[in-house]
């Protein structure tokens, strides 16, 4: 189930003051120009940090990187006149370097974080007349691969909101089931389009245990059949803010057999309730964590599975477990701490 977030957008006005008349002798510059040899090198400006795929999509700055712990993260910067090397740090917070630094003749650089959190990142260009500004912050966000499986398949550690369908077990369909996920004609285009890319993504996912393919239906209210995932709107849709919902029609020991995704009009959180519903994804209740899933807050997220997502369910089926599989299950597997 989701429940509409509003999220609050601040509203910056930028003024431009026009000086004029500036004072000053006409002889003698206050500041050297730029260029000068005897100076240090200017602050890089474009500096990023790519590793695990974020959407960043109504949650403001681009200026963000994220990775599972122990996996790199690459920064990259831009050339900058007179430097002769670049100085990489990593810190707690903005100007701290307690983490990790790095001399770098070149333009970019790997870096593996060690352990969850959010870190700050920055570069700065030297040469032999000292060290340069530093370029913009990366805020950098480092998951722990364990507790991000933990809350997806069993909404629970660190990071976990409950909300499974399962609680407590595996959850996802019978192994073998080739899910017919069947569309309601009124859907809007990209309601279609996302049913579309998850089923397409089901059988690579879950290293074809389960199979998903659409079919549209001529019923404005279609009612599944075994073996069916319906995607349709509420005939009469609920209070409380419910802008989607999933239910198990039908369940067995080894996974759902029938179920039905209702959405209420002018909401779109059909990739959340599509993560439930097709992989018995959980609930989280991190800001960081919304930015790298499917069951992102307030439904918005992409439009398909995620990288983390997808490498979090390739990771459980390969290790053998199935719908249904306890806690115990993940824990002796090594996926969950
Ligand atoms: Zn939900």
């Amino acid at each position: 189930m989701i429940r509409l977030r509003i999220f609050g957008i601040g509203a910056f006005a930028f003024i431009a003051l026009t000086v004029a008349g500036c004072g000053g002798s006409p002889d003698r510059p206050s500041t050297l120009p730029p260029g000068d040899p005897t100076t240090a090198p200017n602050a890089p400006t474009a500096f990023r940090g790519s590793g695990l795929e974020v959407s960043t999509e109504g949650l403001g700055s681009q200026e963000f990187a994220a990775a599972f712990v122990g996996e790199r993260i690459t920064f990259n910067w831009n050339r900058v006149e007179r430097a002769e090397d670049y100085i990489l740090e990593v810190g707690e917070g903005p100007v701290d370097s307690s983490v990790f630094t790095a001399t770098v003749p070149g333009l970019t650089l790997d870096w593996n974080p060690t352990r969850s959190g959010n870190f700050s990142a920055r570069v700065k260009a030297r040469n032999v007349q000292g060290v340069g500004q530093a370029s913009p912050e990366v805020t950098v966000f480092s998951v722990e691969p364990r507790d991000y499986v933990e809350w997806l398949f069993l909404g629970t550690g660190p990071h976990g909101s409950g909300g499974c369908a399962n609680p407590g077990l595996l959850g996802g369909w019978r192994p073998g089931t080739a899910i017919r996920l069947v569309l309601a004609p009124d859907l809007p285009a990209q309601t279609v389009q996302t049913a579309n890319s998850m089923a397409s993504e089901m059988g690579a996912s879950t290293l074809n245990v389960v199979t998903a393919h659409t079919s549209l239906s001529s019923d404005l209210d279609p009612q599944p059949q075994p073996g069916d995932l319906t995607l349709s709107f509420f005939v009469i849709p609920p209070t409380g803010g419910i802008v989607g919902q999933f239910f198990v029609i039908e369940s067995g020991s080894d996974g759902f057999r029938r179920g039905r995704v209702l959405l209420v009009r002018g909401n779109d959180p059909t990739p959340h309730e599509l993560g439930h519903a097709l992989y018995g994804f959980c609930h989280h209740a991190s800001a960081e964590i919304s930015r790298l899933t499917t069951m992102g807050a307030g439904g918005r997220i992409g439009f398909r599975l995620t990288e983390a997502d997808r490498r979090s369910l390739q990771a459980v089926y390969a290790a053998g477990l199935r719908p249904g599989a306890s806690r115990e299950r993940f824990v002796q597997a090594g996926l969950i701490r």
